[in-house]
């Protein structure tokens, strides 16, 4: 942290409680203000390490919803930034209230806007996030306009985003990984796994 964020109220009320924020990446969901469309927690720290941030970088995250994936990668590394795209204004909100609250106001830019269109004239970043608003116009449009070198990160929940991943992986290499968590909840009296919808997460490096 840098001395603005150590006044951060999500810092300070941890800090209160006498727990402290941890350090790793993964955050517990309700630290974020969300509508309930945020990325959770397991494939939150499962996508920061493939974003796998570094000192001052800077991110574009594109469908932000929350924002917290950019809160936790302008917290992973000293100095790191991001730009928050986010097609309703609503979620928007989410985002600056999160910035706020963790003392990143002065390196998370949210802006209103729908991808692919909303990119442009912003300076290059050195790592994309797609967690919304993934299309092949979206992919194409990434292909032509990052420098060589830029690493891509993209999720998709549904079959049609998961096509979309599966042929992009085909067309530019990287990694693929599907990730299928259940956890423990009751059923009755007694417990039983609810498994989350499986997760396809893209990662290449253009
Ligand atoms: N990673 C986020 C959750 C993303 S949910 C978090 O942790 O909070 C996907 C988001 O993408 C939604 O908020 C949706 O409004 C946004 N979205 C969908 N299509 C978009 C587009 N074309 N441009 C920008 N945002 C888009």
């Amino acid at each position: 942290f840098d001395l603005t964020d150590i006044d951060a109220p999500v810092v300070a009320a941890l800090t209160a409680s006498g727990t402290g924020l941890p350090q790793a990446s993964g955050l517990e969901d309700a630290l974020f203000a969300s509508d309930g469309q945020i990325t959770k927690r397991p494939i939150r720290a499962l996508t920061l390490s493939a974003l796998a941030p570094r000192v001052g970088e800077h991110l574009w995250d594109i469908g932000g919803g929350s924002g917290s994936v950019s809160v936790e990668w302008c917290l992973a590394a000293r100095g790191a930034t991001a730009t928050t795209f986010e097609a309703r204004a609503d979620r928007l909100e989410n985002i600056r209230r999160n910035a706020d609250a963790f003392g990143l106001s002065h390196r998370l830019t949210a802006l209103e806007g729908r991808a692919p269109e909303v990119l442009e004239g912003h300076p290059p970043p050195n790592c994309v996030f797609i967690g919304g608003g993934g299309s092949q116009a979206l992919i194409d449009h990434l292909w032509q306009i990052l420098p060589a070198g830029t690493r891509l990160v993209a999720n998709g929940v549904t079959l049609e985003t998961e096509t979309l991943l599966m042929q992009a992986h085909a067309t530019h290499g990287g990694h693929l990984l599907k990730a299928e968590i259940a956890e423990a909840g009751s059923l009755g009296s007694m417990r039983s796994w609810e498994r989350a919808r499986p997760v396809i997460q893209w990662s290449v490096t253009r």
